[in-house]
């Protein structure tokens, strides 16, 4: 039998109702007593990272579950992560950057129900984890959710209710999982190097969303305060230069004092493409600035926070950003 270690992080999971609205209460080994049968699949031991709601996941915890997979790497045939569902796709984002070369699967899981409620998808989803984690070949970082594992660069909360709250974003989805079979759509890839952490993180990334009518002065508050910033723009990607409101004088002065500007699309599905309209192309040719492709946000704000805790040069970071990890972005 595999061994696997549940690292527990709060979430809707693990909530219950305390008078003010659903908090995470119930410990790692409370969680695991609702799924018995797991004993049958595999051994299974549990550490409590962090019980919270992961509203309030901050970067520097994503450093705390690095710690807790390296120290038990060499003891685990694989590892579940129990989560939260808001912030859970930036995780298994950050993850796919702070842990590479991973050649046993982690998978991070949470639940739209508590698992204390009678009518709940945390059992599934906790089991269907489990049993990923146990099938042979799978390498890497997923999210397990509603019967599908998806890549942990693709993922991406596109319901805020339903059971099925997680779409893989430009990729397919790695695997269908249900009772009976698992199916995988995508191969784990060899690993060739030595597995890798990084123990730095840089957390201070802005995300703009642009809207018609905003002030491109916004632009100096935020390169005053941050060191890189995703714009999330239109469609395939342009930065607005109507007289009324001009961004690209802003946007220079970023990028000549340095920061890194990644242009990305408000469009959840398809992608950048800055080549095609005269309002990518003048962003592009005149400026440094990089654009995120088919990488999801959550990837493209995680991997700049990754990348700019090791370099803030532009030729690196660049060459960084555009280099695939965790199938993150299809260009070669
Ligand atoms: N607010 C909860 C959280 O992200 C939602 C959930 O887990 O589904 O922790």
């Amino acid at each position: 039998m595999k061994n696997i270690l549940l690292i527990a992080t709060g979430g809707t999971i693990a909530s219950k109702n305390n008078g003010e609205g659903l908090a995470p209460a119930i410990s790692s080994a409370e969680l695991l007593s609702y799924i018995p049968e797991i004993k049958e699949l595999c051994n299974v031991d549990t550490i409590q990272v962090l019980n919270i709601d992961s509203t309030n996941i901050q970067p520097e915890y994503w450093l705390l579950m690095v710690d807790a997979i390296k120290e038990n790497y060499d003891k685990y045939d694989g590892f579940v992560i129990s989560h939260g569902t808001d912030t859970m796709a930036y995780t298994s984002a950050a993850l796919s950057y702070l842990v590479q070369n991973v050649d046993k699967p982690i998978i991070i899981t949470g639940s739209q129900k508590p698992i204390a409620e009678a009518a709940t998808d945390a059992k599934k989803n906790l089991i269907d984890s489990f049993r990923f984690a146990v099938e042979d070949g799978v390498k890497g970082i997923f999210v397990v959710f509603d019967g599908k594992a998806i890549i942990g660069t693709r993922a991406k909360k596109t319901r805020s209710k339903s059971y099925s709250a997680f779409e893989s974003i430009n990729f397919p989805y790695a695997a269908y999982i249900d009772n009976s079979k698992i199916t995988r759509f995508t191969k784990s890839e060899d690993v060739k190097d030595k597995i890798k952490f990084y123990d730095e993180i840089y957390p201070s990334i802005f995300l703009l969303k642009l809207v018609p009518g905003m002030e491109p002065d916004v632009l100096d508050y935020i390169g005053e305060k941050y060191e890189g910033i995703v714009i999330e723009s239109y469609g395939v990607g342009g930065i607005p230069f109507n007289d009324r409101r001009n961004f690209l004088n802003k946007l220079g002065n970023l990028t000549s004092n340095g920061k890194i500007v990644v242009i990305a699309t408000q469009v959840a599905l398809e992608g950048s493409d800055m080549g095609v309209y005269e309002v990518g192309m003048k962003a592009l040719k005149n400026y440094s600035v990089l654009q995120a492709y088919d990488m999801t946000i959550e990837a493209a704000v995680t991997k700049l926070m990754w990348i700019l805790s090791q370099s803030k040069n532009f030729n690196e970071v660049k060459e960084k950003f555009y280099t695939k990890i965790n199938d993150d972005i299809l260009i070669d």
